[in-house]
């Protein structure tokens, strides 16, 4: 038997940071428009086969770092050091940033579990803050009151901040620098969805999501907006940090000497293969971030006047619209959960956005500052199909689907 060469096309994948699959990744339900799925074609293929055939399949290989100074080069960081997956870089990020045991980190309630997940990797302490409605990111008013407060109090202070700039939309992030800086906490970016976002006006105008924090995170997973099959990458411009990181990821190794660990390390590097992949998907980037936006425009366009809130606008945030997604109102019984399942049945796959970690069974006992405007983007939140290769003849039967909801 020979084994299939060519990568499914449109493999179907379902979006949204992996919470709450219905279906099997990769499964094709007949009819269905996918949420999201992995756009993989000729350019993929050939760096992925150049891999192969190079015989450098694993980590050690040229694409991994020719991946890594393209990708720092792109978002306009000194370093990026390229992992096995994004929550493996969050988990190398936090420690890089010194967090261990019993620490507190604040952390934004309102995402996927992977941004968490490292904090109790650690034996660290999560402390969740709400977002804001202006950006569903978190909310610097929140956050800056009870550093204010604890510094006041005399009592103890996070060690690191964990801003994630969800479903591709950047955070406000001055004031929470600011509120950072006062108390001389560090930041770290989980920008796992935001490829290709940034700012475009006030102080970190022309900056990319993930630069601008000590460490910047992001994920290549199947349904991020580039995708290695599985990946992640650390970005930072300070050079000791971003050498710990290439030390941390491969097991604490020291170079030319026989075998010899000084610390505790993690298998965490991409493989070549991988990082194959990765490289193809970055030269096609700005064709992802180009077709998100004319997706989220149409969209603007079709569903202004309907009852919901549409995804946040904010001058000089620029979004990617990785995932678009608006908040439904609840009308005569009818919401959220009915929507999707008229879209489900118009053969619409939409998902509901994530319960936020306050909510989660492992994070129950966590502090949580806040809480309603996740609960309310959890209760009222659905994403709709934007992969990059949607028909514009597909997104007319989602906007039809929509409407006819409503009617
Ligand atoms: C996808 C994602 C992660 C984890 O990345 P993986 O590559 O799936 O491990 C972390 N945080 C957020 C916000 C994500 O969406």
């Amino acid at each position: 038997m020979t084994p299939p060469m060519t990568p499914p096309m449109t493999g179907r994948l379902e979006a949204g940071g992996g919470a709450g699959e219905t279906h099997a990744p990769g499964a094709r339900v007949a009819g269905m428009i996918p949420l999201a799925v992995p756009n993989i074609g000729a350019l993929e293929r050939h760096y992925v086969v150049e891999a192969v055939e190079s015989g450098y399949v694993s980590s050690v290989g040229p694409f991994v770092a020719e991946f890594e100074d393209r990708f720092a080069h792109r978002v306009g960081a000194r370093h990026a050091v390229a992992c096995a997956t994004g929550t493996a870089a969050i988990h190398i990020g936090l420690v890089l940033l010194g967090v261990e045991r019993g620490d507190e980190v604040f952390c934004s309630d309102f995402t996927f579990v992977g941004s968490v997940n490292p904090i109790a990797y650690l034996g660290a302490r999560p402390v969740f803050v709400d977002s804001e409605t202006r950006t569903w990111n978190l909310d610097p008013a929140l956050l800056a009151a009870e550093l204010d407060r604890r510094a006041s109090a005399g009592e103890p202070l996070p060690t690191v901040v964990e801003v994630v700039h969800v479903l591709g939309q950047p955070a406000d992030l001055e004031p929470i620098v600011d509120a950072c800086e006062r108390h001389g906490i560090a930041i770290l970016e989980d920008a796992a969805e935001s490829l290709g976002a940034g700012w475009s006006a006030g102080r970190y105008s022309g900056k990319h999501t993930g630069t601008v924090g000590r460490v910047g995170c992001f994920s290549f997973n199947g349904n991020k907006i580039a995708t290695t099959g599985g990946g992640g990458m650390i970005v930072t411009d300070d050079d000791e940090l971003a050498a710990r990181a290439r030390h941390l990821t491969t097991q604490a190794k020291v170079p030319d000497v026989g075998y010899l660990h000084d610390e505790v390390g993690y298998n965490y590097r991409l493989t070549n293969i991988a990082a194959g992949l990765g490289l193809a998907q970055l030269e096609r980037l700005d064709d992802f971030v180009a077709a998100k936006h004319r997706i989220a425009a149409r969209y603007d366009e079709a569903l202004r006047g309907l009852p919901l809130n549409l995804p946040p606008r904010v001058t000089g945030l620029d979004a990617t619209y990785w995932l678009y997604s608006v908040l439904v109102e609840e009308a005569d019984g009818r919401g959220r959960d009915e929507l999707l399942a008229h879209l489900e049945h118009h053969g619409v796959g939409a998902r509901a956005l994530w319960r936020p970690l306050h909510a989660q069974p492992p994070f129950a006992d966590a502090p949580v500052l806040g809480g309603r405007v996740g609960d309310d983007l959890f209760r009222r939140g659905l994403s709709l199909p934007c992969a990059t290769d949607l028909t514009d003849r597909d997104q007319s039967r989602v906007i039809d689907a929509m409407h006819s909801f409503f009617a």
